[in-house]
């Protein structure tokens, strides 16, 4: 599936029609530059599920829970991640494949551990002159 998004709030809207589809035990990889509008898309996520809360990247911290929405929202951002093991440190485990939904801004750089099945999403910005212009592209990944 395949959307193009010219601001910031039509790619939150891509992103509240997609949660709207989700059943809970989803894995979403997110792949995108610095600045494609990973973290917009999980925003817009968030809002659809109901989550109140005040979504930023977890650059830092590698995961952020949110918990009040109608599925559990499990943020993580792996851009600082040296070595995959760092994520079963943090739980990774008991995230993925529970019954709330996982998101993981800079997925390539866990390719190793993510499950067989996972929802694959990348943003992609395009032209060098419109700068709000945005392709998303949405599929799922099997394999193994
Ligand atoms: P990432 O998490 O991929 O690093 P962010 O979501 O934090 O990116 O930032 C995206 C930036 O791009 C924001 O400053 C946002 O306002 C801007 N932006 C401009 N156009 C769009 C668009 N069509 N979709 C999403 N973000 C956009
Ligand atoms: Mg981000």
């Amino acid at each position: 599936m395949k959307y193009i998004t010219d601001s910031y709030e039509e790619t939150e809207k891509v992103a509240a029609e997609f949660a709207r589809g989700l059943k809970g035990g989803e894995v979403i990889a997110m792949y995108g530059d610095l600045g494609a509008g990973k973290t917009a898309f999980v925003r817009g996520m968030a809002r659809a599920l109901g989550i109140q809360d005040h979504i930023t990247s977890p650059t830092f911290t590698i995961l952020n829970v949110y918990e009040g929405g109608r599925l559990p929202l499990y943020h993580f951002d792996v851009y600082r991640i040296a070595d995959p093991d760092e994520m079963y440190e943090i739980g990774y485990e008991d995230y993925i494949g529970s019954d709330g939904v996982a998101v993981i801004e800079w997925a390539e750089l866990i390719d190793d551990i993510l499950p067989d099945e996972y929802i694959r999403i990348d943003i992609r910005r395009d032209s060098l002159d419109d700068d709000d212009h945005r392709e998303i592209s949405i599929g799922r990944v099997r394999r193994g």
